[in-house]
């Protein structure tokens, strides 16, 4: 069947190297239904949504039909997990459609998330429980409007069979897009096997689909290296600054375009602990919040070494220009980072003081056990701490959260450095949006989500719609949703995520 669906593929992955993929067909599903469909992101690929939406679009995001010009593939890597090598992985349960060039200028591959087998599923079936889809969707998307370069989700779809994890669950599917899926595990995957010449393709091919400058530059895969190098160290530094835990960091989790990607065990922090880790995997802390930038660098290692036989002939000299590069990555994070952190107390530019300051806070926040996205939202009302009530009720409301008596030294300093006394109500009125800007009110809580998860189970799945539709505005306070702002009560805290 040719659904008339109609959705302008433009593929180029069959062309990069032969040993990148093998085709493959989605496995049909008994009985799909549409939970889903993000229409901005279809207008954005030229998809219309009112077609996705129809029996015929349903049938195309479950893998029971094939839309025109798809070209189904899966795709081969390899991969660090948990600091294990493991040589081959691959595509276990996602399915490749094919690539649409969308109105804004990028190409995005289309992809089905559970859509059957695999010749790379191993021991797994193919296929994903609607709770993980649920989480998926709700999180990617609330990392997209919170301005994190992310995988997004186009479509979740049910697919009326069962799938067996440690109980029965639904069976879902999700269709992810990305500026790309290559990995730092694709590029392993061909290194480890010094096939070169399909290393070199695929360097190629990433450096004209992401990275076009790199051509141009002296050593192109020098180049390549130290802009993912850069994407990466800018993508952790957001994460850091939204507080945003992974959970599985593995280096088949590490998109070279810089994209978050694989929202298994993820997590937000709610109180305010740099060891926070949420993975059940996770048993060392190896992904723990305060690791993820060093283990960004670690990951970023294995690129480098996996493109030293292109850099250069003499390995010396290679290994030298790669080093180079990845040294890099420190000085790149913490440009983010600060810039991020600075933001986020009012502060323009960044300076030692703003960065002790932002440390203090930290520790305060730490030591009080602080919810880290409440915590730096309601810091614009101090900013009016000496001035009238008047001023801060202009602002938010100033109930939301309360934070401790122990601030008052740390507001004082940071007072100084805003130079607040020098300043009209309205230049403070202005400090403060810019702080509401950078510091949401609304992140996915993981009480929330598994809640909406569990009444997903139950058939019910208005909770997740809501919540979808909440974290669409992450920066605007609204009093109706006051629920969804607040973190989890001791007996709601979910302390625990499973992939
Ligand atoms: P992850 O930990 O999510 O990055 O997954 C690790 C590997 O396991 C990837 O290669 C996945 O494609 C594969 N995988 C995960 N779940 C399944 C499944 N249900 N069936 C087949 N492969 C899977
Ligand atoms: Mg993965
Ligand atoms: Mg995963």
């Amino acid at each position: 069947m040719n659904p008339a669906v109609k959705i302008p593929f433009d593929n180029t992955y069959l062309n990069v190297a032969d040993a990148l993929f093998s085709k493959q067909l989605p496995t049909a599903v008994e009985h799909p239904g549409l939970i889903r469909i993000n229409e901005a992101l279809a207008e954005l690929l030229f998809i219309d949504p009112e077609q996705l939406r129809g029996a015929e679009g349903v049938a195309v995001l479950a893998g029971n039909a094939i839309p025109a010009g798809a070209e189904p593939i899966a795709t081969v890597y390899a991969g660090h997990q948990f600091g294990n090598w493991n040589p081959q992985l691959g595509d276990g349960r996602a399915i490749l459609l094919g690539e649409v060039v969308a109105k804004d200028g990028y190409r995005y591959d289309l992809q089905l998330k559970g859509a059957g087998q695999t010749p790379y599923s191993r021991m797994g079936d193919g296929r994903s429980p609607l709770g993980p889809v649920l989480r998926e969707y709700i999180v990617s998307e609330a990392m997209a409007v919170l301005g994190v370069p992310t995988t997004r989700s186009l479509a979740a779809v049910t697919t009326g069979e069962k799938v067996a994890r440690d109980q029965f669950l639904p069976g879902a599917i999700l269709t992810r897009v990305a500026r790309s899926h290559i990995r730092v595990g694709t590029f392993q995957y061909f290194s480890a096997r010094q096939d070169l010449d399909s290393l070199t393709r695929l360097a190629d091919h990433v450096i004209s689909r992401h990275y076009p400058e790199a051509g141009q530059a002296a050593n192109p895969y020098v180049s390549l290296l130290s802009q993912v190098v850069e994407a990466q160290a800018k993508l952790i530094a957001q994460w850091q600054s939204i507080g945003f835990i992974h959970g599985v960091m593995n280096t088949d989790n590490m998109l070279v375009s810089g994209e978050t990607v694989d929202y298994g065990p993820c997590a937000f922090m709610e109180n305010y602990d740099p060891e926070t880790v949420f993975s059940s995997i996770d048993h060392a802390g190896r992904y723990a919040y305060s690791n993820q930038p060093p283990i960004a660098h670690w990951n970023l290692a294995w690129l480098a070494q996996s493109l030293l036989p292109l850099v250069d002939s003499d390995e010396t000299k290679a290994i030298q220009l790669v080093q180079e590069a990845l040294d890099n990555f420190k000085e790149q994070f913490l440009y983010h980072y600060n810039q991020r952190m600075c933001a986020k107390i009012g502060v323009a530019q960044v300076s030692e003081e703003a960065n002790e300051l932002v440390a203090e806070l930290l520790a305060i926040m730490a030591k009080h056990q602080v919810d880290f996205t409440l915590g730096f939202r309601v810091l614009a009302e101090w900013l009016f701490w000496d001035r009238t009530e008047q001023g801060k009720s202009a602002i938010d409301a100033a109930s939301l959260y309360t934070l401790p008596d122990e601030m008052q030294g740390w507001v004082r300093r940071w007072h100084e450095l805003l130079a607040l006394t020098q300043r009209t109500a309205e230049d403070i009125a202005a400090i403060a949006r810019g702080m509401h800007a950078c510091n949401p009110v609304f992140i996915p809580r993981n009480h929330q989500i598994e809640f909406a998860i569990q009444a997903g189970n139950a058939g019910d799945l208005e909770p997740f719609h809501r919540l979808v539709e909440v974290l669409s505005t992450p920066f605007e306070f609204d009093a109706q949703k006051l629920d969804y702002a607040m973190p989890a009560t001791p007996d709601q805290r979910v302390l625990r995520t499973f992939c």
